[in-house]
C-alpha cells in the first residue's frame, strides 16, 4: 500500500529582546552560569512578572511577517509540570488567547512555491538548561525566563525534505525582521516535529508521533528520513502506531519512545493572575507595522523583475543582503543591470571575501563600477584590462578614468595603430591567413590573438576583428 506523510512543526524561537520576559535580567548567551538571574526568574515565592513589552512587539511583528492575524486581545496562561530547569515549576505561555493566529509561509520548494498554513505564533518564556558531569548535575538558570516564541505549523508538510526547506525559511524571515538572530549554535532555534503517515487518500489523520527538542534542521530531516519509514514499516507488518512521544538520538541515527499518550502530562493550564491580557492600541499596531519588512521570497522575485537578474543572482542578493543594497543603489542607473550585478557579485564581492574590508569602509563610490562598466562598453578598455582597473580602485579609491590615463591602459582604438598591427600578423602568419581564406573561420581568432599579442593588449578587440577580416576577405575579392 502506498503512504502519505504528514507533519506539522512547533517551532520555539528565542526572541532578540535586551532584558528577559518578566524581570530585568540580561538576554544573554554564554554568561557564567547563574549570573543572569533575579528573584523573579528563579521563581522565589512572592515575585510579580512585568511582561516585556518588545517581546511582545516582536511577537506581533512575526504574525505580520507570516501572514498572521494580531489578536486585539491576547493573555497569558501557567502550564504547571515539575522539571529541575523550570524554577517556577509553571511555564508562563499563551494558551487559548494567542497574541496572533492563521497565517501561511511560502517559500521555494521543489521547483516551485511550497506554502504552509501557520496555527499560530505566541509568547511562551524558556527554561533554564541541566548539565551533568561525572557525578553531579547542574542547572543554569540563565536561560530561564528568556522570551521564547512558538511557531505553531498546520499538518501541511509531506516530506523531510520539505520539513528542512519551511525551516530555513522561516529561519530566514525572522532574522529579515530583526526578531531574532537564530544562532543554531546558541540554541536559539529549536523544534518539536510532529509526524504522522496514512495510507494515500485517507481523510483521517494517522496517529501523531512528536520528537521532541530538535536542535538542527539537519537533524529534522535525519529524524524525519528515519521516521516515516518506521511507522510505514509497523503498519505493513500489520502493526497499530499509538500516539506518542519519542526522542532522537543524533549519534545512533534513530528515534526511541520516551511515553505514550496514556502517560502524557496533565499541564492543568490556567490564566496567569500576576499579568494582565493584552489589549495593543491602533498606535502600538501601526508602530509594529512600520518594523515590517519584505521578505526574502518577495526580494528574490523583485531583484528577477525588476532588474532581469537570473535566479542565482537574486539569490545571492537575498543571502547577502548588504551586498543587495549596494547592487540596488547603482542598478537603477546602470544601462544594464544584470553587468552591474556581475561586477558586484564576481568581483566585488570576490574582493570584500579576501581582506577586512567591509562594504562601509570601500574607497570608491559606487557609480564608479558604473563609470568601469562604461570604460568596457565604449570600448575603451577591454574586460580583461578592467578587472586590473577594479583592483586599482579597490586599492586606492582613484576613479577608473583616472587609473587607465595613469598606467595607459587606454584601449588602441585608433584604426590607423591597428591596420599595422593587423598587417604585421598577416605577414607572420601566412599559413593562418591563407586558410581564412580558404574559410575556416576559426583562423581568424587566432590573427586576432596575434594583433592583441603586438599591441600589448591594447587593441580593441573588436576593431581589430573586423580590420583583420576586411583585409583578408578584400585580399580574396582581389585574388
Ligand atoms: P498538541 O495539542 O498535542 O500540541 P496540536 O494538535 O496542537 O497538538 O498539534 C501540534 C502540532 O502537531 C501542530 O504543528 C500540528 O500541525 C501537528 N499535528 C497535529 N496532528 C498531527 C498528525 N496527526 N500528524 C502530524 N502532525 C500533526
Ligand atoms: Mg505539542
Ligand atoms: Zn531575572
Amino acid at each position: 500500500m502506498d503512504y502519505e506523510t504528514v507533519i506539522g512543526l512547533e517551532t520555539h524561537v528565542q526572541l532578540k529582546t535586551k532584558s528577559k520576559m518578566w524581570c530585568g535580567c540580561a538576554n544573554e548567551f554564554g554568561a557564567p552560569p547563574n549570573t543572569n538571574v533575579c528573584p523573579v526568574c528563579l521563581g522565589l515565592p512572592g515575585v510579580l512578572p512585568v511582561a516585556n513589552e518588545e517581546a511582545l512587539r516582536l511577537t506581533a511583528l512575526t504574525g505580520l511577517l507570516l501572514n498572521c492575524t494580531v489578536t486585539r486581545y491576547a493573555k497569558f496562561d501557567r502550564k504547571n509540570y515539575f522539571y529541575p530547569d523550570m524554577p517556577k515549576n509553571y511555564q508562563i505561555t499563551q494558551y487559548d488567547k494567542p497574541s496572533t493566529l492563521n497565517g501561511f509561509v511560502e517559500f521555494e520548494f521543489n521547483g516551485g512555491v511550497g506554502r504552509v498554513r501557520i496555527t499560530r505564533a505566541h509568547l511562551e518564556e524558556d527554561v533554564g538548561k541541566n548539565f551533568h558531569f561525572d557525578r553531579t548535575s547542574g542547572v543554569d538558570f540563565n536561560r530561564a525566563g528568556v522570551p521564547l516564541m512558538e511557531i505553531v505549523s498546520e499538518p501541511d508538510l509531506t516530506s523531510a525534505d520539505m520539513a528542512y526547506e519551511y525551516l530555513n525559511a522561516l529561519k530566514e524571515i525572522l532574522i529579515y525582521g530583526d526578531v531574532s538572530d537564530c544562532d543554531m549554535e546558541k540554541g536559539m532555534v529549536r523544534c518539536d516535529v510532529n509526524v504522522s503517515v496514512r495510507p494515500r487518500g485517507q481523510q483521517e489523520l494517522g496517529a501523531k508521533i512528536e520528537i521532541k527538542n530538535m536542535n538542527s534542521f539537519s537533524g529534522v530531516r535525519r529524524a524525519l528520513e528515519y521516521e516515516v519509514p518506521r511507522q510505514i514499516e509497523v503498519l505493513t507488518k500489520g502493526g497499530k502506531l499509538i500516539q506518542s512521544t519519542r526522542r532522537w538520538d543524533d549519534v545512533a541515527g534513530i528515534t526511541e519512545e520516551m511515553r505514550t499518550k496514556e502517560h502524557a502530562y496533565d499541564y492543568r493550564y490556567f490564566p496567569e493572575p500576576d499579568l494582565m491580557p493584552f489589549q495593543p492600541t491602533d498606535e502600538w499596531l501601526a508602530e509594529v507595522k512600520s518594523r515590517v519588512v519584505e521578505l526574502p521570497l518577495a526580494r528574490k522575485r523583485r531583484f528577477m523583475r525588476d532588474y532581469q537578474l537570473p535566479a542565482s543572482d537574486a539569490q545571492t542578493f537575498v543571502w547577502d543582503v548588504p551586498l543587495g543594497d549596494y547592487f540596488e543603489g547603482i542598478a537603477k542607473q546602470a544601462k544594464n543591470p544584470k553587468t552591474a550585478a556581475n561586477w558586484v557579485i564576481n568581483n566585488l564581492r570576490a574582493k570584500l571575501a579576501e581582506g577586512q574590508t567591509s562594504l562601509a569602509d570601500l574607497k570608491f563610490e559606487p557609480s564608479a563600477i558604473l563609470e568601469l562598466i562604461d570604460l568596457v562598453e565604449s570600448g575603451k578598455i577591454s574586460t580583461k584590462m578592467a578587472q586590473d582597473v577594479f583592483v586599482e580602485m579597490f586599492a586606492t579609491g582613484e576613479l577608473p578614468a583616472r587609473i587607465v590615463e595613469k598606467k595607459g591602459l587606454a584601449q588602441v582604438s585608433d584604426t590607423g595603430a591597428i591596420e599595422k598591427f593587423c598587417d604585421q600578423a598577416i605577414a607572420a602568419n601566412p599559413g593562418p591567413a591563407a586558410d581564412f581564406k580558404a574559410g575556416k573561420a576559426a583562423a581568424l581568432n587566432f590573427l586576432k590573438g596575434q594583433v592583441m599579442k603586438l599591441s600589448k593588449g591594447k587593441a580593441n578587440p573588436a576593431l581589430a576583428g573586423q580590420i583583420l577580416e576586411r583585409k583578408l576577405r578584400g585580399d580574396r575579392l582581389a585574388g
